[in-house]
């Protein structure tokens, strides 16, 4: 069987083989526009039923990857994934990378609510959701926190009052990030009002078009809005919309919170932009060594660097303990609490290495204040998804076992 053959029939087939073959594949279908590191937010593709494609690459991008299963490369294929192993899919990963191609899909769908609905979801739930996530059809967002209920998730009070075969959903949510935009959301609310906080719980999903539901953008210092707080009133959900058992939510929203840390710690490692020192050279000028001209910026880059590289390796290794089932249940948090620091820290020296320059806030010439608004971004990276303070309370009480903790 050639490879392209094996490719095709969702056998990967030996690794070399497989690089092989992906990187050609990539070399054929992946757009010469596609190639380019994102330059603004709008070059971002996020799918969803009332998205408008920037270009005509980004839409075949889409679809090309999505027709492989490539946009979850470790999903089933009988629910439109790659079907992929952790080996191959690291290899396409890398591939990507060498070839600088975009991620073709943003999607909470695939980061977070996936995962959950593989381990937590009838079967009905997965073949009805899962290939629309991969295809980038619906578009999914996050309805955990509440104005009273942030680190203290538990004590959310959005409540579902059971009719019979349906619940009718009222309350308020808070921080729901693109929740204007979002087609779906899974959502946290309490089913039984008289139980222990953590037992009266559930997982539900429903269409943001339902009656009862509004949003309402929230405007941030970066000068854009995208969370909302969003309202329900009398929200009626179908009982087929509970994931997990009545009651039983709080486990499938631990597993899920579980999968967003790691996604938000992967940013630590995973930015594909042109290396930090030559950035810095480039914009202060070099001595005559022909280094960075700045010896405190360069010391701090280098000890960034190194951290980083650091960090990468302790990804790498949670990736494999993961695989093998040896992973700390835990360990997303370590990952999340160091990768959000990190990649705070990278935009911190991008904007000493870009002098005033970085700090310019509209125009074509910084793509509309581009890496101003990253960097100012980045400082949610320690709030969003539990923040910082969370997860060193996390490592201390159930890897470090302080006492006391
Ligand atoms: C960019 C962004 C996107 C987000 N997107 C979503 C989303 O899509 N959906 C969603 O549901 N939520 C979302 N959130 C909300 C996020 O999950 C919460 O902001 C977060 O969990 C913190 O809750 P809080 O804001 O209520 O802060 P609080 O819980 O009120 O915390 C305030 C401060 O007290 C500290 N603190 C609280 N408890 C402890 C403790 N026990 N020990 C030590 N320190 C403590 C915190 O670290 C923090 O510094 C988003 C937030 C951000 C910033």
């Amino acid at each position: 069987m050639t490879t392209a053959t094996a490719m095709e029939n969702g056998d990967s087939g030996g690794i070399e083989e497989f690089r092989a073959a992906t990187r050609a594949w990539l070399e054929i279908h992946c757009p010469a526009e596609m190639r380019k590191p994102f330059a603004s937010e709008d070059d971002v593709c996020w799918g969803g039923r009332e998205w408008v494609f920037a270009s005509a690459a980004q839409k075949t991008w889409l679809e090309r990857m999505a027709d492989r299963g490539w946009t979850a490369p470790t999903w089933p294929r009988e629910y439109g994934g790659g079907g992929l192993d952790h080996a191959h899919a690291k290899v396409l990963a890398r591939e990507m990378q060498v070839l600088g191609c975009r991620p073709p899909l943003y999607s909470f769908g695939i980061w977070m609510l996936g995962p959950a609905l593989l381990k937590f979801g009838t079967e009905a739930q997965k073949l009805e959701h899962l290939p629309r996530i991969v295809r980038g059809e619906i578009r999914w967002c996050q309805g955990y926190s509440e104005p009273n209920a942030g680190s203290d998730l538990a004590s959310l009070q959005t409540r579902a009052e059971d009719q019979g075969d349906h619940y009718l959903v009222t309350g308020q949510k808070i921080w729901m990030s693109y929740a204007d935009k979002a087609d779906w959301v899974f959502c946290l609310v309490r089913s039984e009002p008289d139980v222990k906080k953590h037992t009266g719980i559930s997982f539900v999903l429903f269409d943001m078009k339902s009656p009862g539901v509004t949003t309402r953008p929230i405007l941030l210092i970066s000068g854009k809005s995208p969370f909302c707080e969003t309202f329900f009133d009398n929200v009626r959900v179908d009982k087929s919309n509970l994931v997990g058992k009545p009651g039983g939510g709080w486990d499938v929203a631990k597993y899920l919170l579980t999968h967003e840390r790691e996604m938000i710690g992967a940013v630590g490692a995973n930015q594909v932009m042109r290396p930090l020192g030559q950035v810095a050279a480039d914009q202060l000028g070099r001595d005559s060594l022909g280094r960075l001209g700045d010896p405190v910026l360069r010391a701090k880059i280098a000890h960034f660097q190194a951290d980083e590289a650091a960090f990468r390796l302790t990804l790498e290794r949670f990736g494999e303990e993961a695989k093998s089932g040896r992973a700390h249940p835990a360990f997303s948090s370590v990952l999340k609490g160091r990768g959000a620091e990190l990649n705070k820290r990278r935009y911190e020296l991008l904007m000493s290495a870009g002098g005033s320059d970085a700090l310019e806030w509209e125009g074509a010439r910084s793509n509309h204040g581009f890496l101003a608004r990253s960097w100012l971004r980045t400082k949610a990276n320690s709030i969003e998804g539990g923040t910082t303070e969370v997860q060193l309370n996390v490592i201390t009480k159930r890897i470090l076992e302080l006492p006391g903790a």
